[in-house]
């Protein structure tokens, strides 16, 4: 077959550093529109049929979200209580009056919430996937069919679909699923998510997945998000040495983060919940890097309390005794939206009133979660930090970290996210403690490119020169002033980008726990000199792709001189 078929390659973003090999099977269609025909029932005999298969469609995710556990069982609650929206269900009712059928009405209703979710973009444009397999198996429960989701064939296969639904992606059969492709989706939806968290090979948005055909062979190649259709047999060859290689390389101990010469990189994690401790710590966090707070409290519609908050900041602490954690004010707008921050709709949210910008205009909430977060610092060992998300400006820093001291903590510092603030890195570390690089929006608003969108997310890039040549400024600045320089976005669980990170200056890595072990084992293979000649590699590249391409390239000799040894 991959004589007599031509190669060609797609593009997107991977999640992780994973390679598969095999071939395609496409997600199967959704069912179709149900037909807009009068019912032969009664209205309140449709009714009872409505309410019927949403309470099962709940009750059937809310099972699947039983049996994945972790992350998965919270985005499928949260799922599950879609299909019990009282809403949704009025909105049923309604059209059940006007003598529509279950099904036509299950099917209308959801359509309708769904447009109201991706008219409000970002993060709760995201859901609207969540949305559409909700309504799919709601319809197909009363149709008496079973849901579309992933097939189950007797062999290994490459799954690709438009978009997976988190019930779907929670129960992959791991065995079977040798990687994903997705034509949808950006780095942050919760296929990536998930995906990532259970290390599955995935790539996402690569647009063109779909016109894959069923059989035909692919490598999924995660560290640099290319899709290799009908590979050589050269192409295949060498990818099956790399799975192999892969397979026999030593597993670094869980301890702390080095450089091969000994240089310490601590290794922090990413949380967004106090769910994640243990997980955090058994995977050998050496503290929390970036605790994002809007995640406490994005159901909420009230500020919350001193007390509340307090509560939640003192569980943190005390998991990571004597150690370093860093406590993000709240990162309000865009792709998270609060309802008690972001009360005035704008246009253009990722570059509106957000971050330190909304808090600025909410002034008593950024001080209460700054008191509640010194009084949980003060009753326990932790060394607490505080930092400032989407901060542009000195002015902006000195405001931020002065209301910090005045409330009783000791290290402030901002999150380099906006160009502007890596440009001045050298003033703005002249007023902060420390930096941490957000990579994911620094590339966002260095590339123009919303995060969230699968049809610009091949510039969403964090290898591109001009984003790595910002987090040098701010690395050489940190330098200069000897304050820490860390990495808090997802460009820090890309392992060999890890190591051009460090090259930059970084200090710290912070990233998502599952990252830890391959970054971990990638610190270790190089030295800080190896590190520096990478970095300066990809800052002289002309674009992301040969900027990987010339690290991957310098590395290799080194993963070789490492398997000889
Ligand atoms: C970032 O922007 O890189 C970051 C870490 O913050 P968030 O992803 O929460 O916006
Ligand atoms: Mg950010």
């Amino acid at each position: 077959m991959t004589t007599t078929t031509t190669p060609m390659t797609l593009r997107g973003v991977g999640i992780g550093r994973g390679l598969g090999i095999g071939p395609v099977l496409r997600m199967p269609d959704p069912l179709p529109e149900p037909a807009d025909g009068p019912s032969a029932l009664a209205a309140d005999a449709e009714k009872v049929r409505a309410a019927g298969a949403l309470a099962a469609t709940a009750a059937d995710i809310r099972l699947r979200g039983e049996k994945a556990g972790g992350s998965a069982k919270d985005v499928l609650e949260a799922q599950a209580f879609m299909a019990e929206d009282p809403t949704l269900k009025d909105d049923v009712n309604v059209r059940l009056d006007t003598g529509k059928t279950a099904e036509r009405a299950v099917f209308e209703a959801f359509v309708q919430f769904r447009d109201l979710l991706t008219s409000m973009g970002g993060y709760m444009g995201e859901r609207a996937t969540d949305l559409d397999d909700v309504s799919q198996r709601a319809v197909a429960h009363l149709q008496g069919v079973p849901a579309p989701g992933v097939p189950d064939p007797d062999h290994p296969f490459v799954l690709v679909a438009r978009d997976l639904a988190p019930a779907d992606t929670a129960l992959l059969n791991l065995d079977k699923v040798l990687a994903l492709i997705t034509s949808d989706g950006g780095p942050t939806s919760h296929t990536a998510i998930l995906a990532r968290e259970k290390s599955i090979v995935a790539v996402v948005g690569a647009s063109g997945a779909l016109s894959l055909e069923d059989g035909e062979t692919v490598i999924v190649d995660a560290s640099t998000g290319v899709v290799t259709v009908n590979p050589t047999d050269a192409e295949r060859s060498a990818a099956e040495a790399t799975l192999a290689s892969r397979a026999s390389a030593p597993v670094v101990p869980v301890g702390p983060g080095a450089l091969a010469d000994g240089t310490a990189v601590p290794l922090l994690a990413n949380l967004g919940s106090v769910d994640k401790l243990a997980a955090a710590i058994e995977l050998g966090a050496e503290g929390v890097g970036l605790f994002r707070t809007e995640f406490l409290f994005l159901d909420s519609d009230k500020a919350p309390s001193v007390a509340e908050q307090q509560a939640h900041y003192t569980t943190l602490f005390e998991a990571f005794p004597g150690k370093k954690v860093v406590v993000r004010a709240l990162d309000a707008g865009a792709d998270k939206p609060l309802s008690f921050l972001n009360d005035e709709p704008e246009e253009n949210p990722a570059l509106g009133l957000r971050g330190l910008r909304a808090l600025r205009a909410h002034e008593s909430i950024l001080r209460d979660q700054l008191t509640a977060i010194a009084n949980a610092a003060a009753a326990t060992t932790a060394e607490a930090w505080v930092m400032a998300p989407m901060v542009s400006t000195v002015e902006e820093t000195r405001y931020f970290v002065g209301l910090a001291r005045e409330l009783g903590l000791k290290t402030a510092g901002v999150m380099v996210e906006v160009p502007a603030a890596a440009l001045l890195a050298d003033r703005i570390l002249a007023d902060a403690d420390f930096a941490s690089i957000g990579t994911n929006d620094l590339t966002q608003y260095t590339l123009a490119a919303d995060r969230l969108l699968g049809s610009v997310s091949s510039f969403q890039d964090p290898w591109h020169p001009a984003v790595l040549r910002l987090v040098g400024e701010v690395g050489r600045a940190g330098a200069a002033l000897g304050k820490p320089v860390g990495i808090c976005g997802e460009a820090a669980a890309d392992p060999m980008l890890a190591v051009v990170l460090v090259g930059l200056g970084a200090t710290s890595l912070s990233m998502s726990p599952a990252a830890l072990a391959d970054v971990r084992a990638e610190l270790s293979r190089f030295t800080r000199k190896q590190a520096t000649q990478f970095a300066e590699l990809a800052l002289s590249a002309n674009s992301a792709v040969e900027a990987r391409a010339a690290v991957f390239a310098a590395a290799t000799p080194s993963t070789n001189t490492q398997k000889s040894e």
